[in-house]
C-alpha cells in the first residue's frame, strides 16, 4: 500500500511517500520539502503568518515533485496522513485542508497524526522496524522531551521535559548572541568544530538531586552564555565565537545525553532513539554513541535531513498508523495547534 504524507506545522512544507508491504516494512520512496526559512531569517524567528502563505503556494507543487520522483500517480495513493498538531494554527490548517481535498477526491482514508510522533516513526525509513519498547529523545526547534514509546502507532507516555527554552530555541537564541545566521543550530555545530569544549564553564541546568529527573531548562545557559559575552566585549576583548559554540554545544550535549541515559535506565529501555533538528547535531549524536556505548544502549539516529521537518516522517507514522488497524480520522476533524504527544492519530 502507497502512504502519503504531508506536513506543514512549522516552515517546511512536505510532501513524502512511502510503500508499506504486508509484512509491515515501510520504504521510502519520496521526501519534498520546500522551506520558507529564507524568509524567516531576517526576522530571528518563524513569522506564523509568512509561512501559512508560503505553505499555500508550496503544497501542490511540492506534491506534484515528490509523485514525480517516486514515478507514482495521484490514484496511487491507498491512504493520507497529515500533520494535525501540535505547530502553527495557520500552517496546520493549509496542510489539513489540502489533506482532505486530496482524500475527498481520491476516496481514501484519512488520518491526522502528531507531529512528534512523527519525528521518532521517521527512524524505521532508515534502520527498520522499532524494538516493542523505545526510548526517545525528541529535540527540536519547539519540543525538548523524553518519552516512552510503548508502541509508535498506539502508545507514547511523557517522562519528561523542558520547563523553558527548547534545544533547538536555545540554538537559535545564542546564535543570535554570537551574530551567526538563522536558524542556528547548523552555524553554532560548524564554528564549535574550531572552538575548545572546556573553554568555558556554562552551566548545566536541571542536573542537581533535587531536580526533577527526566526534565531540561535551558534558558539559565542561554542568559550565561549572553552573560558572558556581553562582560567580554565590554571589557574590550573579542569574542572566541568558537569557543563560547563548543563550550555551549558541549553543555547542551551533556545534559541531553545524560538525562537519556538515567531515563534508558531507569525505565529499563535498551533503546535510544534521537530525533528532531537537534538530533542533526554533530557532538551531540557523537557523546549519545559514547555514552550509550558505555551502558549498553543501542542508539538510533536518523540521518540529518530525516531530522529536521519533512513529509516523509508523517507518511512513516501514517504506515505503522495503516498498519495497526488504527481508526479512520472523520472528515471535519479540525488540526490542534496544542495537541499533546500520547496524541499519536486522530
Ligand atoms: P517542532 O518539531 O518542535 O515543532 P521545528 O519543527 O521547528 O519544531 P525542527 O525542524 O525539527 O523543529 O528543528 C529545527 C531546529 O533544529 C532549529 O532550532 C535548528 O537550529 C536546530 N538544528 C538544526 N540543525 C542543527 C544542528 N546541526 N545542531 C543543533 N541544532 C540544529
Ligand atoms: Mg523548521
Ligand atoms: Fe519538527
Amino acid at each position: 500500500r502507497i502512504i502519503m504524507g504531508i506536513e506543514s506545522s512549522c516552515d517546511e512544507t512536505g510532501v513524502g511517500l512511502v510503500r508499506l508491504s504486508d509484512d509491515g516494512t515501510v520504504e521510502l520512496l519520496a521526501d519534498e520539502v520546500a522551506s520558507s526559512v529564507d524568509q524567516h531569517a531576517r526576522f530571528g524567528g518563524v513569522v506564523p503568518e509568512v509561512a501559512s502563505r508560503a505553505h499555500l503556494e508550496a503544497m501542490v507543487p511540492t506534491a506534484e515533485r515528490a509523485f514525480a520522483t517516486a514515478g507514482l500517480k495521484l490514484s496511487d495513493v491507498d491512504a493520507i496522513a497529515v500533520t494535525a498538531g501540535p505547530g502553527l494554527a495557520g500552517a496546520l490548517l493549509v496542510g489539513v485542508s489540502a489533506a482532505k481535498a486530496y482524500a475527498t477526491a481520491l476516496d481514501v482514508p484519512l488520518y491526522g497524526v502528531n507531529h512528534l510522533a512523527g519525528h521518532i516513526a521517521v527512524d524505521t525509513l532508515q534502520h527498520g522496524p522499532l524494538p516493542s519498547l523505545v526510548l526517545a529523545l525528541l529535540v527540536s526547534g519547539g519540543h525538548t522531551q523524553l518519552l516512552r514509546v510503548d508502541d509508535i502507532a498506539s502508545k507514547i507516555t511523557e517522562l519528561g521535559s523542558t520547563v523553558d527554552d527548547a534545544a533547538g530555541e536555545a540554538y537559535d537564541k545564542v546564535a543570535r548572541v554570537l551574530d551567526l545566521p538563522y536558524p542556528g543550530g547548523p552555524p553554532i555545530d560548524k564554528a564549535a568544530r574550531e572552538g575548545n569544549p572546556s573553554a568555558i564553564a556554562f552551566p548545566r541546568g536541571m542536573t542537581g538531586p533535587r531536580d526533577a529527573k527526566f526534565d531540561f531548562s535551558f534558558s539559565g545557559l542561554k542568559t550565561a552564555v549572553a552573560r558572558w559575552v556581553e562582560k567580554t566585549e565590554r571589557g574590550g576583548a573579542e569574542v572566541p565565537v568558537n569557543d563560547v559554540a563548543a563550550s555551549f554545544q558541549e553543555a547542551v550535549a551533556d545534559v541531553l545525553t545524560a538525562k537519556a541515559v538515567r531515563a534508558a535506565k531507569d525505565q529499563g529501555i535498551g533503546t535510544l532513539v534521537i530525533s528532531g533538528g537537534v538530533a542533526a547535531n554533530s557532538r551531540l549524536s557523537s557523546l549519545a554513541a559514547e555514552r550509550c556505548a558505555a551502558a549498553g544502549i543501542e542508539l538510533r539516529v536518523p540521518r540529518p535531513r530525516l531530522c529536521t521537518d519533512n513529509g516523509a516522517m508523517i507518511a512513516a507514522l501514517g504506515a505503522h498508523v495503516v498498519a495497526a488497524d488504527r481508526p479512520v480520522a472523520p472528515l471535519d476533524f479540525s488540526a490542534n495547534p496544542a495537541l499533546p504527544v500520547d496524541v499519536i492519530s486522530l
